[in-house]
């Protein structure tokens, strides 16, 4: 579904993202670990198109993404949930979530199976998005990204700055919306212990590079990963 190979991202003179290679198969759910810095959001970026990058093949269904506009990949289903939960904060909840829906006819029952989803958003439809609290921006972007009912959700750290018991929250959506729907997710996480948990593979980047790779249970009890990313030791 989604191939990557060899992609780079530059700015000026730093290489945030060097030769990088990821695959996404449909229905699957990866998730991409590292430190910060390592360069997973600039590799997101480079997907939704929002980045320069050079890539020796960077395809989403056999469609060739590189050099395409964001919004002509948005319409290709890949949905992109940046980090930092940037909703419209002087929209309405409702709003927000229908700007996600990029006018497409069947809005009615999606805004309701995210309100289903997010109960939390129902009881707010009419309130301010800036007003939310911060878990309640990060479920209202991550409706938002739904709304376009995508093949591919991408998630750049859904946790971010997010209490424990929130955070916690926002990951059993996830998996509750990846389990009832088709759709393939790609997410990026620093809480590597959830990503692995939820996920079916990981990569592992460091430095721009994949520094290790493989199905999430293996790497859960890969050494390394658990001294430099579990805290065990
Ligand atoms: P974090 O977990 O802290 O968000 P990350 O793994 O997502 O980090 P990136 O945001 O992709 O990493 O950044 C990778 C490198 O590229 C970092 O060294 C960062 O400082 C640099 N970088 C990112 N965006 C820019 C930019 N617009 N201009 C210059 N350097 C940038």
């Amino acid at each position: 579904m989604l191939v990557i190979d060899n992609l780079s991202v530059r700015y000026g003179t730093v290489q945030a993202v060097a030769n990088i290679s990821v695959r996404v198969a449909r229905r699957e759910f990866v998730s991409v670990i590292g430190s910060n810095g390592a360069g997973k959001t600039s590799l997101l970026k480079a997907i939704s198109g929002t980045v320069a990058s050079s890539a020796a093949r960077l395809t989403f269904n056999d469609a060739d993404l590189r050099s395409m506009q964001p919004s002509r990949i948005a319409k290709l289903g890949i949905a992109h949930v940046p980090e930092g939960r940037q909703v419209f904060k002087e929209m309405a909840v409702e709003e927000n979530l229908l700007m996600g829906a990029m006018g497409h006819a069947d809005w009615k029952p999606r805004l309701e199976a995210q309100y289903e989803l997010f109960p939390r958003l129902a009881e707010r439809r009419a309130q301010l998005a800036g007003t939310l609290s911060g878990g309640e921006q990060q479920m209202l972007a991550i409706g938002r990204g739904l709304m376009s009912a995508p093949k591919l959700l991408m998630l750049d750290e859904p946790s971010l700055g997010l209490a424990p018991n929130l955070s916690d929250l926002i990951f059993s959506h996830i998996q509750e919306v990846y389990k009832k729907s088709d759709m393939a997710v790609l997410l990026i996480e620093q809480q590597a212990a959830e990503a692995l948990e939820l996920s079916d593979r990981t990569y592992v980047i460091e430095s721009g590079r994949v520094s290790l790779e493989g199905p999430s249970a293996e790497l859960a009890n890969n050494d390394s990963i658990r001294q430099s990313y579990l805290g065990v030791w």
